[in-house]
């Protein structure tokens, strides 16, 4: 059973990565996030990928005493999956496991402008984002300011949860609205011994409702 799960968790956690590839540079959009969640045998595997301005409001790296210390608040609050996804009481779920990182683009920055070399990509961008910029300024500079200036980051979390019994984890109410005011949206994937379902959990309907898929 346990091997199952975990089977479970690492293809989320490398579907979450291949999404997160997908989502490299501009692709992500501020205040919307990514929770994956499977249920398997008792057990609950979540994956959540979130902008950095999303959870702290920047995305550029944190220099200031004030900015770290919003980030290192913002994965102390992302280790707490339960009062940020809060499950139904009688679910008897507890955290296994709890992650949560800071990832920044700048490891990812030499893959995207290899992707994107032959379609004018770093062209484009460098015009669009750095108008005021000297024209003379290299494609591949521009492209590196950007990645220095105003290059993304994402929040990583993970999670495995075990519930005495998940058939009462049908509601699930999202704190993380309240936790982190810039989110406006979560896209959510849920996979169950039904298949995978896709829904989307807004700011202002913070709460998703499962039953459909027990
Ligand atoms: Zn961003």
């Amino acid at each position: 059973m346990i091997r199952t799960v975990s089977a479970v968790f690492v293809l989320l956690t490398t579907s979450a990565v291949m999404a997160e590839e997908a989502r490299q540079l501009d692709a992500h959009e501020h205040g919307v996030g990514q929770l994956d969640i499977a249920f398997e045998q008792g057990k609950i595997a979540m994956v959540l990928h979130a902008p950095g301005a999303d959870i702290v409001g920047f995305e550029y790296a944190a220099q200031s005493s004030e900015d770290r210390a919003k980030v290192d608040a913002a994965v102390a609050t992302l280790a707490r999956p339960l009062d940020l996804f809060s499950l139904p009481a009688s679910a008897g779920c507890s955290v296994v496991e709890a992650s949560a990182s800071l990832e920044s683009e700048a490891a990812q920055d030499d893959h995207d402008q290899a992707a994107h070399k032959d379609e004018g990509h770093a062209h484009d961008h460098a015009e669009a984002d750095h108008k005021e910029e000297d024209q003379s300024h290299a494609k591949e500079h521009g492209h590196e300011d950007h990645a220095e200036q105003a290059g993304h980051t994402e929040f990583h979390a993970e999670y495995l949860l075990e519930c005495a019994d998940p058939t009462q984890a049908t509601l699930i109410a999202f704190g993380y609205f309240e936790a982190f005011a810039n989110a406006r949206e979560l896209e959510v994937q849920v996979i169950s011994e039904r298949g995978a379902s896709a829904f989307e959990v807004e700011r202002d309907a913070p709460t998703l409702d499962l039953r459909s898929l027990f």
